[in-house]
């Protein structure tokens, strides 16, 4: 049976608001509220496989510059699909990987959204710089709670679960060396053993209870760590970490930490690093969708500011790439950027 402990009631929602402790528009996302579970987490207002495909197919009806390719099939036979913009094959491309744990839900959430700004007049030029990859959603099945393994003990409520692992129980984002799940197979066999590449940011979600300097994160970066990547790729990468930090940090409701990673190349962030030349970055949102450890979920009335924060990560990588204003870009803050560290108090 599922666990529905911590039901919100109404009047203890305008108790909180009357008393000031609710959200407010004003205050930075990582000080939002946390799961804590003081409210239900609800997984129904995520964006559905069968409703990402149906809103992936209209964009590409939409949009002239876009187009949608199916790259290979989920264990249990999803399509797993590739968002092209592929304006001019001499301009530099960037790659946006998000969902490969498929309990960290909302960088997809703010990449489909990224995927509609891309057909607006907010873009009109940019694409004549920068080529433009994405992969929502690399793990369908984990998000879809459609597993081989149960999820009776995870913490939201609504028709599904959703789980890191794919339906095999294989976390991807160990697999990519050896490649033994058919997600990783086809993404190094379809995307990035065919296209030239240059950044890749590879998006996913931490925990909600990690700080910088006392203060909660709304996410973390960071760059290759293996001693293997060549030198011109780490600068690169740093170069896109920069440019990330600036557009977020110095928003209100945005403070980054460094995150703590291994060197481990089964790891995308470091294996494709060294493998394709590719920069990559590793990017953190707070708080998960769902999950059987409590505190990684993060309730969901911060939802609204996090996809925003992936909108906005993706929209400053493309125009620093498409004006070449990256290749300037200063990567001293990494050298006094602090670690994020584990709030122990909650
Ligand atoms: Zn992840």
């Amino acid at each position: 049976m599922k666990r529905k402990l911590f039901t919100a009631t109404i009047a203890g929602t305008i108790a909180l608001s009357m008393a000031g402790i609710g959200p407010s528009a004003a205050s930075a996302v990582g000080n939002g509220p946390g799961y804590g579970g003081n409210e239900t987490i609800n997984t129904s207002i995520l964006t559905t496989y069968e409703e990402m495909v149906s809103f992936l197919k209209k964009q590409e009806d939409k949009q002239k510059h876009m187009e949608l390719e199916v790259f290979g099939q989920s264990v249990k036979g999803r399509d797993l699909y590739l968002v092209k913009y592929l304006t001019n094959p001499n301009n530099p491309t960037i790659l946006f990987l998000t969902q490969q744990h498929g309990n960290e839900a909302l960088n997809t959430e703010g990449a489909l959204e990224f995927i509609k700004h891309l057909g607006t007049g907010k873009m009109k030029g940019v694409l004549d710089g920068v080529n433009i990859l994405i992969v929502p959603r690399l793990n369908p099945d984990g998000a879809a709670g459609d597993v081989n393994f149960p999820l009776d003990d995870y913490v939201a409520s609504g028709s599904y679960n959703l789980t890191r692992y794919n339906a095999n129980e294989v976390d991807l984002n160990r697999d990519h060396t050896a490649r033994l799940q058919p997600e990783t197979k086809a993404f190094h066999d379809n995307v990035l053993g065919v296209y030239d590449v240059d950044y890749m940011i590879d998006l996913h979600h931490q925990g909600s209870n990690s700080e910088r300097e006392g203060e909660l994160v709304s996410g973390s970066i960071l760059y290759p760590t293996t001693p293997n990547v060549e030198a011109d790729v780490l600068l690169k990468s740093k170069q896109l970490g920069a440019v990330i930090f600036n557009a977020i940090d110095s928003k209100g409701w945005g403070h980054l930490g460094k995150y703590n990673g291994g060197s481990a190349e089964t790891i995308s962030r470091n294996g494709i690093a060294v493998e394709y030349g590719i920069a990559t970055l590793l990017f953190e949102m707070r708080g998960m969708a769902d999950h059987n450890y409590e505190p990684y979920v993060l309730g969901q009335k911060s939802n609204g500011y996090l996809i925003k924060q992936t909108v906005t990560t993706m929209d400053a990588a493309v125009r620093a790439i498409a004006d070449r204003s990256i290749e300037n870009a200063d990567i001293s803050f990494w050298d006094t950027l602090a670690f994020q560290n584990g709030r122990l108090s909650e």
